[in-house]
């Protein structure tokens, strides 16, 4: 979307969303540069983009500074699963707010452009419905999602400080749920654990009573939206919204990957997280507004080719004797107890 090549650094680039984004920005020309820890991210993401002249990679925690010459930067570096963030919060909101402060002071010092990935948890469990961009938010500022949610909102915090006292060119994006291929199998999200668990005939597990929503949008669409954003003009920093505003609950969801995948499985209900948001779902005026844009992709066909994706991850099904062969989906033996662990990492 830049016209001409830019130097970009994309953080947490080894992770579902920043994969993606290397790989638009790579498309469109320019010098991509990956950082990631690998805590929550995989090499496995950007295997294919490790031989492109365009794109290097480097090992680094973006807690600590970082010393490189670059035009943009987007900020995707943390974790965004919530077994994830909360495995280790102390290193969450080190991630997101030691590494802002780093990479607001790399953006000062090059004259960089920073787009940072906020989030829609940033609204916590919201009273007002849909959420739009002037809602300050319900967070518990001391549950197990606050190392994630204030770790943010400090973010957007430093965001707009910079702006405001060093006249920074910064963007923040609120993502909404977002899924797609490259998604761990085993990170805990709704959306891969619903996908793998009927792939392998395991029960679905749906949190409480199914009754909560999300509104999930596909990666490409987000990412689209996110390119949009770094290009718009240079006195848009918004925060704004980045999300599909199409709303289910859990148990439809739940409902859908069983019917797409043609499974058998049962649904299971296990306990609700702690402070679990009840109802999610964006306003997303502003990024029509302002980006012209709007998700494309129905959530019926963006979990086909997140299903399509899964099943490429299990290995081939093993040569049986016609007899016991087992019915569709075809690569589960029968009595066999399937696990994620049969997918390849
Ligand atoms: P992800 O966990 O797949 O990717 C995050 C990447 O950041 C991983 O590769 C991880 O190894 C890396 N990382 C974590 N801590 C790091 C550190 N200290 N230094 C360097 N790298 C580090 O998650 P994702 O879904 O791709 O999310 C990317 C960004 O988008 C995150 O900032 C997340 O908060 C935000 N976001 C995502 C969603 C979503 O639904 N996917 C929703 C809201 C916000
Ligand atoms: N969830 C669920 N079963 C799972 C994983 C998650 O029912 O196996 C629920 C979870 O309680 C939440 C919703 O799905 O209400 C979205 O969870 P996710 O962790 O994907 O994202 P977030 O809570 O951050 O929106």
């Amino acid at each position: 979307m830049m016209k001409r090549p830019a130097r970009i650094l994309v953080t947490g680039g080894a992770g579902f969303l920043g994969s993606h984004v290397c790989e638009r920005l790579l498309l469109e020309g320019h010098d991509i540069l990956c950082v990631d820890n690998f805590s929550s991210g995989s090499k496995r993401n950007i295997a294919h983009l490790l031989g492109h002249p365009r794109f290097e990679l480097l090992r680094h925690d973006v807690s600590f500074p970082l010393y490189v010459e670059v035009d943009e930067i987007y900020n995707l570096a943390c974790p965004a699963s919530p077994p994830q963030y909360q495995q280790d919060p102390v290193q969450t909101t080190k991630t997101s707010v030691h590494g802002a402060i780093h990479l607001l002071g790399l953006a000062r010092r090059t004259g960089a452009r920073l787009l940072q990935a906020s989030t829609s948890e940033v609204y916590g469990d919201p009273v007002c419905h849909p959420q739009r961009e002037d809602y300050w938010g319900h967070v518990n500022p001391v549950g197990p999602r606050a190392c994630y949610d204030e770790g943010k909102r400090c973010a957007e915090t430093l965001c707009m400080d910079y702006r405001r006292r060093h006249g920074l060119c910064v963007k923040v994006a609120r993502i909404f749920n977002t899924y797609g291929p490259r998604m761990l199998a085993d990170d805990g999200r709704v959306v891969s654990n619903f996908v793998v668990q009927a792939l392998t005939g395991r029960a679905l597990t749906v949190f409480g009573n199914g009754r909560q929503t999300r509104s999930f949008c596909y990666v490409d669409d987000l990412v689209d939206g996110l390119l949009r954003l770094m290009a718009s003009a240079d006195d848009f920093c918004g925060p704004v919204n980045l999300g599909n505003p199409v709303e289910s609950t859990m148990l439809e969801l739940a409902r859908k990957v069983i019917a797409l995948t043609g499974s058998g499985a049962a649904i299971d209900f296990a306990p609700l997280p702690v402070d679990d948001p009840a109802r999610r779902r964006p306003d997303i005026s502003l990024a029509q507004q302002r980006l012209s844009w709007q998700p494309a992709v129905s959530l019926h066909d963006g979990l086909e080719k997140t299903i399509d994706y899964f099943r490429g991850l299990l290995p081939p099904e093993p040569p049986q004797p016609p007899a016991s062969r087992p019915p569709a989906p075809g690569w589960l033996a029968v009595g066999q107890a399937p696990s994620p662990s049969r997918l390849r990492h």
